[in-house]
């Protein structure tokens, strides 16, 4: 038996290759020093799976930003307007990555987008019509030349030309079918060029393969992968999917030259009936993905074994694979000693998962001591926690009624312009305001106990009035208390709930240097007492303008924490929903007007097939919000937030979670949302992100007066917000406050060109 890993996390156990790069960023470290740190995290990678057993070991999996701009950036595809910035590579690189202002010019940053239903977002390759694929290796030479030096054999890993093409925007009249030559044609002197530099095996990630595929879509992935690998002389290589299944393709697969198929048997369960349908071919290595690379639970052997043993029946030749990169994982169980006792047992990280993956192997293999299997048995047996039998009543108890707001949206509208007396383009942010390092600090020196909770609080309370004094000073009509309080949207709500767990250290990349830390669903989920009532009501005694209560919704709190194995989505999300139900209801009993609740990540998980989204998501999903908030009165109004803009399928069920108010990120992608919006006769008041906040630049007031322009062509006023696109929490004092002028003054000059 042998073993494969996909990808492995290359921000380092202790976020090393974040804070370096942020240096670098910062000008307190120079290139030489930034590389120097990549090749020692990227040494420490390859020799712990070394060391951990695994057989297949990926390289080209390091990347500075993201690796589907490392593809961009080794077909050539840099646009136009980076190149002529003159500068040089790294500069390019990283203007691509988050934009450029400076003495070369002003560049925004290429979009970004979700990577399929993670959290973890690429960025998006542009492909112009006069864009010529033209390739550079060096990278992808570089990194396995420098394994290869250590001695240390990887399988270089990239995406492949199918998943690029689906992922990128052309932004002129070409399509992917102009592209066919050129791509195919640089993918083969890649396999080429790691043939000649010694690599026995190469992985080409093609996610895109699990997507709904049409028959023209699957015919060209057929062509495309018959010319690429027309190129093979010695090398294997294998195409690695994952996050589903591949039934639309699966025929084209198995009858393609590649030496192996990667599937991921977790997410795709349906890849199981496909080969016991339809055979697995022999000659072909089937790698198969059965040890999560997304969440953090202890494999099952028991279970996998079964598994692999059905596998090994059709395939003749199965290598024990992650379901995906462990890119989606924390790093290391090592950090974690601060768990309540017995908890530590049932997890797994990346580094324990290249532990699981060598047990299995050692299992099947006949190596392993029989301990190990007992071990992992006992886990699965014993019962983690007392289950909530008050928790489970309360949701065997709701009625229709409970998931339904009244009077209806069209009433509402009326009832609340008369109520809260805000002018047209009403402008407004997304929450937070920068986390300085004070605010860091405060809440380091109040978690290691340097500090008393009063004191925390008073520092707290002196921030919100300064940020409340800001904004009345920049003149923004709705104001927020800036969420100092909250080291994390989801996590923050994590901590004041019962049944989270929490970790020090287990950070997963969502993009660039910016990493998350899931809270773990523990158990069942419920709230002791409110949570952000004091910072809201705080706030709002400090002024006369509308305050937004801010909250996280029951999805997003879902969608980011670490989910349990043991029960359906559904049952957590309601539990949540609960919980936050009850906190709207307390905001509201204390005066606060404008509650928004974020469900920055609704889209998500999404289901990647269409057949799925309804049934395993939309269903519950969109009435677990409305139970969230169909519990207060006409006049107070409900915003909601997405961090994003790609909802043109699921408009009607945006529209149905039934807030009165929804902001989105609009800046990085263009408006054609707002037609989507139009066609499907959308009520809810929008507020398009008018400028990118994953940016440090300052947006010019002309700037944010064309993007309201542009919306009003298409946005009736009285439904147009102006807010940026994001919460500003990221972002530097420095950029913040004259973005935010500028977003003032825009909307000030728009409103007097609109007739009364
Ligand atoms: N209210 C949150 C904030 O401003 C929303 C963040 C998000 O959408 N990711 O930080
Ligand atoms: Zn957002």
């Amino acid at each position: 038996m042998k073993t494969s890993v996909v990808g492995y996390p290359r921000i380092g156990a202790e976020r090393e290759l974040k804070f370096a790069t942020e240096k670098y960023f910062g000008g307190a470290l120079s290139e030489d020093e930034l590389q120097r740190t990549a090749a020692e995290l990227r040494l420490r990678h390859w020799q712990k799976q070394r060391d951990s057993g695994v057989d297949f070991i990926p390289s080209g999996d390091f990347s500075f930003y993201d690796n589907t701009l490392d593809a961009s950036v080794m077909l050539g595809l840099v646009p136009a307007r980076y190149r002529a910035a003159d500068l040089g590579k790294t500069g390019e690189y990283f203007a691509m990555a988050r934009g450029y202002q400076g003495a070369k010019g002003d560049l925004k940053a290429l979009a970004m987008k979700k990577w399929f239903h993670t959290n973890y977002h690429y960025l998006t390759p542009e492909i112009e019509d006069g864009a010529k694929i033209v390739l550079d290796a060096s990278k992808i030479l570089r990194e396995f030349n420098e394994a290869k030096a250590a001695g240390i054999l990887t399988r270089p890993t990239l995406i492949g030309p199918f998943t690029f093409l689906r992922l990128s925007v052309f932004t002129g009249k070409k399509t992917a079918a102009d592209y066919f030559e050129p791509i195919a044609a640089a993918y083969k002197e890649l396999i080429r060029k790691l043939e000649d530099a010694g690599a026995e095996w190469i992985a080409l990630d093609e996610p895109a393969l699990v997507c709904d595929l049409t028959n023209d879509e699957t015919a060209f992935f057929a062509k495309l992968y018959g010319a690429v690998l027309a190129a093979k002389r010695k090398a294997r290589v294998l195409i690695q999917t994952y996050f589903g299944d591949v039934r639309d393709c699966y025929k084209e697969l198995v009858n393609s030259a590649a030496d192996g198929i990667g599937l991921d048997f977790l997410e795709g369960k349906e890849n199981f009936e496909l080969i016991k349908k339809y055979g697995f071919p022999g000659e072909k290595t089937l790698f198969a993905g059965v040890v999560n690379g997304k969440n953090i639970w202890r494999n099952d052997y028991a279970k996998t074994l079964a598994a692999l043993k059905t596998l090994a029946a059709a395939a003749p030749k199965v290598v024990i694979s992650t379901s995906c990169s462990l890119l989606h994982s924390p790093y290391s169980l090592k950090f974690e000693d601060a768990l309540p006792e017995g908890c530590k047992a049932y997890f797994a990280f990346a580094e324990e998962k290249l532990t699981e993956l060598n047990d299995l192997k050692q299992i099947l293999d006949g190596d392993a001591a029989p301990e190990t299997l007992a071990e992992n048995e006992r886990l699965f047996r014993t019962n983690r926690f007392v289950p909530d039998a008050a928790s489970a009543k309360k949701i065997a108890e709701l009625k229709p009624s409970d998931f339904e707001r009244k009077p209806d949206f069209y009433e509402r509208e009326k009832i609340q312009r008369g109520a809260l007396k805000l002018p047209l383009l009403p402008t407004t942010t997304i929450g937070s305001f920068p986390q300085t390092a004070d605010v860091k600090s405060n809440r380091a020196a109040f978690k290691a106990g340097k500090i008393t909770a009063d004191e925390y609080a008073a520092f707290n309370r002196k921030k919100i009035a300064e940020c409340v004094a800001l904004q009345e000073q920049i003149g923004l009509d709705v104001l927020v208390h800036g969420e100092y309080e909250r080291n994390d949207m989801v996590e923050y709500f994590g901590e004041n709930l019962d049944g989270f767990l929490f970790t020090r250290n287990a950070w997963v990349q969502s993009y660039g240097t910016r990493c998350v830390k899931p809270p773990v669903i523990w158990g069942d989920i419920s709230r002791a007492k409110p949570i952000t009532v004091e910072w809201a009501s705080y706030a709002q005694s400090l002024t006369d303008k509308p305050v937004k209560g801010m909250l996280t919704g029951p999805v997003t709190i879902f969608n980011w924490s670490f989910p349990r194995e043991d029960v359906p989505a559904k049952t957590s999300v309601l539990q949540l929903a609960l919980a936050i139900r009850a906190e709207v209801l307390d905001l509201e009993a204390h005066g606060i007007r404008i509650i928004q609740i974020d469900e920055a990540a609704l889209r998500e998980k999404l289901p990647l097939r269409k057949a799925d989204r309804y049934t395993q998501y939309l269903d519950w999903a969109i009435p677990a919000f409305r139970l969230v908030h169909s519990g207060v009165a006409a006049q107070t109004q409900i915003h909601t937030h997405m961090c994003y803009s790609e909802f043109g399928d699921i408009i009607k069920d945006i529209d149905a979670l039934d807030a009165d108010v929804i902001s989105f990120e609009a800046s990085r992608s263009n408006l054609s949302i707002i037609d989507d919006l139009n066609r499907c006769g959308f009520k809810t008041q929008v507020g398009p992100g008018v400028y990118d906040i994953h940016s440090p630049r300052i947006p010019s007031k002309s700037e944010i007066e064309a993007a309201l322009t542009k919306m009003l062509a298409k946005i009736a006023p009285q439904k147009l917000w102006v807010n940026p696109d994001c919460g500003l929490k990221t972002r530097g004092v420095a950029e913040t406050t004259p973005s935010l002028q500028n977003l003032t003054a825009a909307a000030k000059s728009v409103r007097k060109t609109l007739p009364r």
